[in-house]
């Protein structure tokens, strides 16, 4: 490793995670590392090797599925509160090794060392989440019809749950989906972005551990490595009665067709265009930050990532002047260095998506307010730190109507009454995430209403970025539908069956049919 990641401690971090240094071979990790094609992981911050893992080849796969298919066995037949103390020691570990999984997301993603924290830290919350919600998966009693019957329904766990993960939420992901299958009473296998497989391997060492001091089957988590094709293992396999696949809207749109084609279940967490509406009477202070937040965090590679600030004309040029401003003083840089507020984006392909953007918006008539641009020199070796960007832009243009994952914020004007904002921001065909900064109750009801907007994720005075983990997660139209993390979300993670119980010796027919012999 050279300097930068010594510096930052990178090696430690690796130790503390149970991952061998890049020199010493592949990682270790469960069930499914032997084959012998290797997935290299490049850091996005330096550009350096970080390290191999073995790509899960399908004789691994097999095995890793008997493994499963068995550990299910035994863990659905563990009282869901004791699936709940598992979890909650899943819990206290990541507390433990929070600082080196965070120092890893943050150099293996590239995303800043505060939010690679933030990330472990919603994992943790889950946890939490998880273990109450262990004493309460609750089914409903009805009254019968029938005299002497009793009625009453309840939730058994599904089985083996796939799940397909993207490079942005390299972890918390993960932990959404297993902390609550788990308690459920499912085993879960996980395939982890091709672009961030250490992760993955550092995740599965964590509740390895786990499992290994609770005397429970490996098979209860899983470990699959490598692309898209590894992950069509799973959405092609009848054993897998549920995928929860996040990611891109052309993955979802193939995965949910494989699974939709076995009759299987798909969660699907995809794309999303996200916009915050800035009405006349919005506090422009909150507005800035809320939306630069939105905008550059995570280098614009969040799924909630702010893409569109639609702003009414009365105040368009003030609240320009305030962006654009508070666009001077962001440092770009080494996101493990904490002064620095935006790092790279995860590869060159997504650097060539960010400039082709920037050439359309431009195209397409467009007007760059704060030029883009990929950084070059010593700090930037890795070639895939880039210039959060503003362009003035039209609603229907193609690239407004299109997510880039990349910091690139359009501002969009609007005038009249905020309905005609609402129509803006519903007119693309994502709807993940959306927001409106006004101190007017009426347009806040009306953007919250059934005219409002049409996303999973709607916000009053708090920008599109983020989401707490009580809340169900998700979103509408070609974001896949799904839900994840809070409320009741755990239901996806389950069967639901209706019992009728007969405690006479008549045996009554429902509906009053007679059957008489
Ligand atoms: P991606 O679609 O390229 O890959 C996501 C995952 O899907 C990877 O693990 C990949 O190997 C796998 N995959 C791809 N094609 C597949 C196929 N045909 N069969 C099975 N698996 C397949 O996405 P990405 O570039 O890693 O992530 C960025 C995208 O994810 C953005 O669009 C972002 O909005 C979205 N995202 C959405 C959410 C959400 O909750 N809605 C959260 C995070 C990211």
């Amino acid at each position: 490793m050279k300097a930068l990641a010594a510096n930052f401690g990178i090696d430690k971090t690796l130790k503390i995670l149970g991952l061998k240094d890049v020199n010493e071979g592949t990682s270790t990790g469960l069930t499914s590392f032997f084959g012998n094609e290797l997935l290299e992981s490049y850091s996005p911050v330096d550009g350096q090797l970080i390290g191999k893992v073995t790509i899960t080849n399908e004789e691994a796969y097999e095995k890793v599925m008997d493994a499963a298919t068995q550990a299910f066995k035994t863990w659905r037949t563990v009282p869901a509160p004791q699936r709940g103390d598992i979890v909650r020691q899943f819990g206290d570990k990541l507390r433990q090794k929070k600082e080196a999984l965070g120092k890893l997301v943050s150099y293996e993603m590239g995303k800043s060392y505060q939010e690679g924290l933030g990330e472990v830290q919603e994992m943790i919350d889950i946890c939490d989440f998880a273990v109450g919600l262990s004493r309460q998966l609750h089914g409903l009693t009805m009254h019968s019809e029938r005299p002497g019957h009793r009625m009453y329904e309840q939730y058994h766990p599904l089985g083996v749950v796939g799940i397909i993960s993207a490079f942005n939420f390299p972890v918390a992901v993960w932990a959404w989906n297993t902390s609550l299958a788990w308690i459920c009473g499912d085993v879960c296998v996980w395939k982890p972005s091709e672009k961030t497989p250490l992760c993955g391997v550092a995740c599965q060492n964590i509740i390895a551990e786990v499992l290994s001091e609770n005397n429970l089957p490996e098979g209860i988590s899983n470990l699959i490595n490598g692309d898209y094709t590894v992950g069509e293992f799973m959405t092609k396999d009848p054993r897998i009665p549920l995928i929860s696949a996040t990611g891109s809207t052309r993955m979802g749109k193939i995965v949910a067709q494989e699974v939709a084609a076995r009759l299987g279940k798909s969660l699907l967490e995809l794309g999303g265009n996200n916009a915050i509406i800035v009405t006349p009477d919005a506090d422009i202070k909150m507005t800035v930050i809320g939306a630069v937040f939105g905008a550059v965090g995570t280098a614009g590679q969040r799924c909630t990532s702010t893409r569109r600030l639609i702003i009414h004309e009365d105040i368009y040029d003030k609240v320009k002047k305030a962006i654009v401003d508070a666009y001077k003083q962001l440092q770009i840089g080494n996101p493990l260095d904490e002064n620095n507020h935006v790092g790279p984006l995860i590869d060159k392909d997504a650097v060539k998506m960010y400039q082709n953007a920037l050439k359309q918006v431009v195209e397409e008539g467009g007007n760059i307010l704060v030029e883009g641009g990929v950084l070059s020199g010593e700090d930037f070796e890795s070639g895939c730190y880039v210039k959060p960007a503003i362009a003035e832009a039209k609603p229907d243009f193609k690239i407004v109507q299109h997510e880039t994952f990349a910091p690139i914020l359009y501002l969009l004007k609007y005038s009249g009454g905020v309905e005609n904002a609402i129509d803006i921001q519903n007119s693309v065909v994502q709807g993940l995430s959306s927001a409106i900064m006004t101190n007017n109750l009426r347009e806040a009801e009306l953007f919250l209403s059934v005219q409002g907007s049409d996303c999973g994720i709607a916000n009053v005075n708090i920008g599109t970025s983020g989401a707490e983990i009580g809340g169900a997660f998700g979103g509408e139209k070609e974001t896949g539908g799904g839900r994840e993390s809070g409320s009741d979300a755990w239901k996806v993670y389950m069967r639901r069956q209706t019992n009728t119980i007969n405690y006479t010796t008549e045996l009554p027919l429902a509906q009053g049919i007679k059957f008489d012999l």
